[in-house]
C-alpha cells in the first residue's frame, strides 16, 4: 500500500526541477530517451527523481559512486515504469554496483527442485528474497549506450523485480484482468516452449536461448528485446509483442 504521505512526497519529487547535469547524463548515456515523446520524457525524468531519492546506491569492489552511475541506472530502470501506476520497485531497497563483472556466491536452481551453491561470474543479478539489485557498471553503461543490440542488464534485472511483485517467480508480472492473465499464459507459454525446443535442438532463434532457462528468465529476456529491438520482435513474434505492449502500456516500435 502506498501511504498518503509517500504519495505526496513522490508528487513533490516529480514536480521539482530536474538537475541540468542529470539530464545531460541521460541524453549522453541513454539514447532511448531521445526517441521518447516529450510527454514520456517528462514522465521519465519525474520517475528518475523519485527513484534516486528512494533507492540506496552502494559502490562495491572499489567503485566510487557518481551521479552518472545513479542516474544512468535509474533512467533505464524507470523506462519500465512509464504509463503504469507503479510503486517504484517496492521490494528493491538498494542497488549495489561493481565496476565490472563480479563473482556471486549463491544458491541456484539446477532443476528438479535441486539447488546448488557456488560462485558464478555475473553482469547483474537479483533475487526474490533479497531487496537488492546487483549490477556491473560497465555492462549497465554499455547495454544502455548500445540501445538497439538486444542485451540490457538493467532492463533484465528490473524486469525480474516486476515479476516478483506478485510474490512469485513465474515470469508473470501483475496484470490487470483475468482475460489478460489467460492471454499472457497462452502466448508466453507457447513462445517459451518454442524457445526451449529451439534450444534443445540447437536451432537458431531470434530470442536469446538464456530465456529458455525458465519462465522468469524468459520474461526478463523478452523485456530486453521489447525495448531494444521492438521492430524485430514485433515482426518475428507479433503475439508476444502484443502481450508485452499490453503490460508495459508502451509501443516501442512506434518510438521515433
Ligand atoms: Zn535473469
Amino acid at each position: 500500500m502506498i501511504t498518503y504521505l509517500r504519495r505526496r512526497k513522490r508528487e513533490r519529487l516529480r514536480a521539482s526541477e530536474f538537475p541540468g547535469e542529470w539530464r545531460r547524463i541521460i541524453e549522453q548515456n541513454v539514447p532511448l530517451f531521445s526517441r521518447l515523446s516529450n510527454e514520456d520524457k517528462q514522465e521519465l525524468l519525474g520517475h528518475v527523481q523519485v527513484f534516486v531519492a528512494e533507492k540506496h546506491f552502494e559502490g562495491c569492489g572499489g567503485l566510487e559512486l557518481t551521479d552518472e552511475i545513479r542516474v544512468t541506472i535509474a533512467a533505464q530502470a524507470c523506462v519500465l515504469l512509464l504509463h503504469r501506476d507503479s510503486d517504484y520497485y517496492p521490494r528493491v531497497t538498494s542497488i549495489l554496483v561493481y565496476p565490472s563483472t563480479y563473482v556471486a556466491e549463491e544458491e541456484r536452481s539446477i532443476g528438479g527442485g535441486i539447488w546448488e551453491e557456488g560462485g558464478e561470474v555475473r553482469l547483474g543479478h537479483t533475487h526474490e528474497r533479497m531487496g537488492v539489485i546487483v549490477l556491473a557498471w560497465d555492462a549497465a553503461l554499455h547495454g544502455s549506450r548500445i540501445w538497439d543490440d538486444g542485451p540490457n542488464v538493467v532492463l533484465h534485472e528490473f524486469a525480474h523485480q516486476l515479476d516478483f511483485e506478485n510474490s512469485s517467480t513465474d515470469g508473470t508480472p501483475v496484470l490487470e484482468s483475468k482475460q489478460q492473465y489467460v492471454s499472457w499464459a497462452r502466448v508466453l507459454g507457447a513462445e517459451y516452449e518454442e524457445l526451449r525446443r529451439a534450444d534443445a535442438e540447437g536451432q537458431p532463434s531470434f530470442l536469446d536461448t538464456y530465456g529458455a532457462t525458465n519462465p522468469a528468465e524468459f520474461f526478463a529476456v523478452v523485456t530486453e528485446m521489447f525495448f531494444e529491438r521492438p521492430h524485430d520482435l514485433k515482426s518475428k513474434h507479433p503475439a508476444l509483442y502484443k502481450e508485452l505492449a499490453g503490460y508495459y502500456r508502451q509501443d516501442p516500435a512506434a518510438f521515433r
